[in-house]
């Protein structure tokens, strides 16, 4: 055949998520962790990778870590799932929660995957656009849930890109007004010391979604869990694929959240170069930024996009550019990294600002307009 019929028509609609995978001297695109495992952890994972019989697949319930983790939360083993990465969690959510005739509520600006899923999915996606503050309309949500027919909502906290938590007061409320399955997305959970999981007894529409990706420096193996009802978990492993986390992946995360007591003092120093950073921003003549509960920092700046291609081109700092997102017209996201990350960041944020002010009022373009269109 010389030609394939197309997919499925919702597809036309879609843009594939765009992690922006390019490489800089100073990553601070992804709000990863900027520190590698310590390197006794590395060590012991050479000797864990050692071990692994790689002709076999993997317990495909990971229920060693799911063990420790529902221990750990005073949960038990059946109120935990694990997946590959929060995102393979949202997808599993969406695949059960949402599908054709079904609603799933987000909050925009939020975590792009919702919404991705949810279209993907061919769910019904209703969107409450934030206010102003970036907070959540509660009025408009309880009213929206009390006309009922919802059946999925997400609610990251704190809310990604923006830093926002929202009160728990509210939370309560929307877990009391709805039968729909509640998300609230804690990935920066370590970051923000804020978590719903004291109201998972008196709610069984709450499912709490986590992280190994951020505070415990593993993105790179991608692994996620789900604190939910067992029944919300029983449902969703019939629609989740069975090995999507492998062995290493297990074996690794296992050793990482034993060992969660060595990350305390990187995560209290990643909140310190926090406060930093919106320190050094907020000094910044044209900057105006925003504050966080999470392990980053968005920010308005004119001419936002031209501003990141000099962050990236003439300082090799990379963040990110979310000057094209409706509600974050000239908004930039800065990962918290180390001190001298920091340092080098605010260095390169002066800079171009000082040069920008100076040929604004000499009357003259910036140099950096000249690197294309598009501001
Ligand atoms: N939720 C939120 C709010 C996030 O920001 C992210 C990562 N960007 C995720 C979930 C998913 O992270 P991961 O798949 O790496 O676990």
């Amino acid at each position: 055949m010389d030609h394939v019929r197309p997919p499925r028509e919702a597809l036309a609609a879609l843009r594939p998520y765009d992690a922006k995978h390019l490489e800089a001297e100073v990553m601070l695109a992804s709000n990863e962790n900027p520190l590698n495992l310590p390197g006794e952890m590395l060590d012991r994972l050479s000797a864990l990778a050692a071990e692994i019989p790689y002709n076999r697949y993997p317990d495909p319930m990971a229920t060693r870590l799911r063990e420790d983790i529902a221990q750990a939360n005073g949960l038990d083993v059946g109120n935990v799932l694990i997946g590959n990465g929060g995102d393979e969690l949202i997808f599993d959510l969406v695949l059960a929660w949402g599908g054709p005739g079904r609603v799933v509520l987000d909050f925009p600006p939020t975590f792009v995957m919702y919404s991705i899923d949810a279209q993907a999915t061919g769910s019904t996606l209703e969107s409450m656009p934030r206010r102003a503050d970036f907070s959540i309309d509660g009025d408009a949500l309880l009213e929206r849930l009390e006309r009922g027919g919802v059946d999925l909502v997400f609610i990251a906290n704190p809310n990604n890109p923006t830093g926002t938590l929202v009160p728990e007061t509210l939370l309560i409320d929307v877990l009391n007004a709805t039968d729909a399955l509640v998300v609230v997305d804690e990935a920066y959970f370590e970051f923000s010391r804020h978590t719903m999981r004291p109201h998972m007894s008196r709610h069984r529409n709450l499912a709490i979604l986590r992280t190994f990706s951020k505070a415990f420096s593993l993105a790179a193996l991608r692994a996620g869990y789900l604190l939910a009802h067992e029944e919300v978990i029983s449902e969703l492993t019939k629609v989740r694929q069975p090995y999507s986390v492998n062995r290493f992946t297990q074996a690794a995360a296992r050793l990482v959240f034993r060992e969660r007591p060595v990350f305390e003092a990187a995560i209290s120093q990643l909140l310190r170069n926090r406060d930093v950073l919106i320190h050094g921003l907020s000094e910044i003549p044209g900057v105006e930024v925003f504050p966080s509960e999470a392990n980053f920092v968005l920010f308005r700046v004119e001419h936002a996009s031209a501003v990141w291609r000099d962050l990236l081109k003439e300082h090799s700092v990379l963040v990110r550019d979310f000057s094209r997102t409706p509600g974050l017209e000239d908004c930039l996201r800065v990962s918290v990294g180390t001190e001298h990350e920091m340092g080098r960041f605010l260095q390169a944020m002066d800079e171009i600002m000082s040069r920008r002010r100076a040929s604004a009022h000499f009357g003259v373009a910036a140099p950096a307009a000249r690197h294309g269109k598009g501001e």
